[in-house]
C-alpha cells in the first residue's frame, strides 16, 4: 500500500472507530475499559505499535506511516492517555533493554492496551535527584523483595504492571548500586493511593511497597545497572511527552492553536492586534516544536542519537504549554477558572468547553514538572548540548550508606539523560 493509501484507509478506520469523548485525560474504571476496548482494535486494525519490531507484536513500518498515522489522528480524540507512560517509556525500554523472554511476555499486551503500565521513579526525597531513591530491594529466594515508597506515579490506579527503579546496593555511590524490575501491581504488599491534583482529579498516586516479592525474571538489564537503564527510560519519556504519544490529537487540548483560534480568531474574532500577534506566535512555536520533534524522530529510525536534545523538545513542550495556558485565560475571561461540573469529588472533567478549558489551564504547570523540571531541562542542555560545565557533585563518589540523608546531598543530577 502506498503512504496516500495507507492515509486515507488510517482516515477512514478514524472515522468509523474514534470514539467521540470529551472526559478523556483520567478516565474513570467504566471509561478505562472503553479505553482498552478502543486499544485492541486499534492494534488488530495495525495502528498501535507501528514503528515497533514486528517480532516482538509492533507493525514494524517506518516513521512515514507513523507519521501519517499521527497526521490523520491529530482531527480525532483518542482515549489512549492511561496507555501513555506504556507507549511512551516502558515499552521502548523493554524493546531496548529486555530479555526476548520479556519482550515476547509483554510488548504484545501493552501495545492491544491488556496491560496498564506506570513509571516507578520518584519517592518523596528522590525526584530531580533519582539517583537518591531510598526504596530497596533484598535477595531472596527465586528473586528480591521490596520496601519503601514511590509518589507522583500516572496512571498507577489503573495499572497492571510498573517499571521500578530500587536500591541494590548500598555500599556504592549512588548511582550504581541501582536496579530496574518490571513489578505486578497486583502483588501482595503493593497499596495504591491516588492524590488528587489542583485540576480537583486523580491522575497521579503515591505506593507503598510492603515486603512485594519479584522474581528474578523480571529484571530488566543487569543488577546494579538500573541508573543507565534509567536514563534510557527517561530518554524515551522526553521524547515521548514533547511528541505527545499516547495524549491524543490536538482536539484534546482546548489551550491549543487551533481550538483558540476557532473560538477566539474566527469570522468577526480577533480584531485586537495584540491578540492576532499572541495567536501567530503560539502557531510559530507549535510547529517549530512540531518540526523538532519530527526531526528527532526521523534521526531516531536512522539510529542518530537524540541524546540530550529530548530534554531540548521537553523544555519547549513544557514552556509552550504555560505560554499557551496564559494566553487561553486572557482569552477566555472568566470562563477560564469556571468549573461546571469539573472536579466535584468524582475525578472526572465536565463536558462543558469552560471545564475543559480550565482543566487544561490549572494542568498546565504539571507539564514543567513531570518528566524532569523546566530547571533541570536547562542544566542538561547546558551541560550536555552547549558543554558548559557541569554543576560540583560532592556526592558522586560517596557511597550511598554514608550520604547524610538521600536528597539533602544532591547537586540535582537526577533525571539527567
Ligand atoms: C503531572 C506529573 C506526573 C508525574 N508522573 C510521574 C511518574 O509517572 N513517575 C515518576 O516516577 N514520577 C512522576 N512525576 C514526578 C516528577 O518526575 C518529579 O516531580 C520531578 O522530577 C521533580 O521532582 P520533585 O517534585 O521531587 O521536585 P524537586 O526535585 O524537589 O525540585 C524542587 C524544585 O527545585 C528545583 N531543583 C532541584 N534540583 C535542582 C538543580 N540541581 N538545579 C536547579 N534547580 C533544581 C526543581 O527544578 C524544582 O523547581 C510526575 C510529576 C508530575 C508533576
Amino acid at each position: 500500500m502506498d503512504l496516500d493509501e495507507y492515509r486515507r484507509a488510517a482516515r477512514s478506520w478514524l472515522a468509523e472507530n474514534a470514539p467521540d469523548t470529551r472526559a478523556e485525560g483520567a478516565p474513570d474504571a467504566g471509561g478505562v475499559a472503553a479505553a482498552k476496548e478502543f486499544m485492541v482494535k486499534l492494534y488488530d486494525a495495525g495502528y498501535s505499535g507501528i514503528t515497533w519490531p514486528r517480532e516482538w507484536g509492533g507493525q514494524g513500518l517506518t516513521q512515514a506511516e507513523d507519521r501519517a498515522f499521527a497526521a490523520e489522528a491529530q482531527d480525532f480524540v483518542l482515549p489512549t492517555y492511561v496507555f501513555s507512560i506504556g507507549l511512551g517509556m516502558c515499552g521502548p525500554t523493554l524493546v531496548d533493554l529486555g530479555t526476548d523472554e520479556q519482550r515476547r511476555r509483554y510488548i504484545r499486551p501493552l501495545l492491544r492496551g491488556e496491560e496498564i503500565w506506570c513509571q516507578l521513579f520518584s519517592e518523596p526525597g528522590a525526584g530531580s535527584d533519582v539517583a537518591a531513591l531510598q526504596t530497596r530491594a533484598v535477595p531472596t529466594d527465586g528473586g528480591w523483595v521490596v520496601d519503601g515508597q514511590k509518589v507522583w506515579t500516572s496512571v498507577a490506579h489503573h495499572a497492571d504492571l510498573g517499571l521500578l527503579l530500587a536500591r541494590t546496593d548500598v555500599d556504592v555511590p549512588k548511582h550504581k548500586g541501582l536496579t530496574m524490575f518490571i513489578v505486578d501491581m497486583h502483588a501482595p504488599g503493593v497499596t495504591v493511593r491516588p492524590l488528587r491534583d489542583m485540576s480537583g482529579r486523580a491522575h497521579f498516586n503515591e505506593i507503598f511497597f510492603d515486603g512485594v516479592h519479584i522474581p528474578a525474571e523480571n529484571v530488566v538489564g543487569k543488577v546494579g545497572d538500573g541508573w543507565s537503564c534509567a536514563v534510557t527510560t527517561l530518554l524515551h519519556e522526553r521524547l515521548s511527552i514533547s511528541s505527545g504519544v499516547g495524549m491524543g490529537g490536538q482536539k484534546d487540548n482546548p489551550a491549543a492553536f487551533e481550538a483558540l483560534r476557532a473560538a477566539y480568531a474566527g469570522p468577526g474574532g480577533a480584531t485586537d492586534p495584540l491578540v492576532r500577534d499572541q495567536l501567530v506566535e503560539l502557531y510559530v512555536r507549535s510547529r517549530a516544536l512540531a518540526l523538532f520533534n519530527q526531526r528527532l524522530a526521523q534521526e531516531t529510525k536512522a539510529g542518530i542519537f537524540p541524546g540530550a536534545r529530548g530534554s531540548a523538545a521537553k523544555l519547549l513542550l513544557a514552556e509552550l504549554t504555560l505560554f499557551q495556558a496564559d494566553l487561553a485565560t486572557s482569552l477566555a475571561g472568566p470562563e477560564a477558572v469556571a468549573y461546571p461540573g469539573g472536579g466535584g469529588g468524582t475525578g472526572e472533567v465536565g463536558g462543558s468547553a469552560g471545564a475543559r478549558l480550565a482543566n487544561a489551564i490549572a494542568m498546565a504547570p504539571g507539564m514543567a514538572l513531570g518528566g524532569g523540571t523546566n530547571e533541570i531541562m536547562r542544566n542538561i542542555v547546558g551541560e550536555r548540548v552547549l558543554n558548559l560545565p557541569p554543576e560540583p557533585r560532592t556526592d558522586k563518589n560517596v557511597p550511598f550508606k554514608d550520604l547524610r540523608t538521600s536528597g539533602e546531598t544532591s547537586a540535582g543530577d537526577g533525571r539527567l539523560a
